[in-house]
């Protein structure tokens, strides 16, 4: 399986050496899955599923979150599920800062957002209108890892992947899409609607 997994990345990579191979992913996102998905190691089922991106040729790709922290030393996977596991039991709480700092630099809050909870994270005891915003930026956590978001997200990449080499396409409209998925949580079924439209028009796969 770790030969497997190994042989899958490098093909995915620039470099041959599986050393620095390894160095050229970093985290995008986590999600659980919910359809039973095989990872590149050939492990099924998979449900925690993180989506890595090469830094040298932009492909992306998708590993269980147990291979991410055993063979490529990411982590970030296993921190943001730690949060989200603890939200859903009690929303009240709080996220960890790590992960407050990666939503923050993934464009998902807004400077209030940011600043509000940076101030309360370690407070148990805030008034009800707080704790209503606490809850509301948590759920943005939840929206973001969501299953659903993440298939959005899967898919504006695979066009914006395929436009790289092709400059006569506009992707304008295809990265507002992706901005209203970061600031939103999803995507409008319209929105929906256009974005499986262009894939479908233009033959992408
Ligand atoms: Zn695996």
């Amino acid at each position: 399986m770790e030969y497997q997994l190994i042989e899958e990345i490098i093909s995915r990579s620039h470099s041959n050496d599986w050393n620095s191979a390894k160095n050229e992913w970093s985290f995008e996102y986590v999600y659980q899955s919910e359809e039973k998905e095989t990872c590149l190691c050939g492990h099924h089922p998979i449900i925690n599923i993180c989506v890595l991106k090469n830094s040298i040729n932009n492909n992306e790709t998708e590993v269980g979150n147990c291979c991410v922290n055993k063979f490529l030393g990411i982590d970030a996977g296993t921190k943001i599920l730690a949060s989200i596991k603890r939200l859903k039991d009690d929303l009240s709480k709080s996220m960890s800062s790590e992960v407050l700092e990666y939503l923050n630099k993934k464009k998902v809050l807004s400077d209030f957002d940011y600043k509000f909870y940076s101030d309360t994270i370690r407070k148990r005891k805030l008034s009800e209108k707080q704790l209503a915003i606490r809850e509301r930026i948590n759920q943005k956590l939840i929206d973001f890892t969501s299953y659903e978001l993440n298939t959005n997200f899967s898919r504006i990449n695979l066009v914006l992947k395929w436009a790289e080499d092709r400059s006569w396409f506009d992707t304008e409209f295809v990265l507002s899409l992706k901005k209203s998925c970061e600031r939103k949580g999803k995507l409008t079924e319209a929105q929906h609607t256009a974005l499986e439209n262009i894939i479908k028009k233009l033959k992408i796969e």
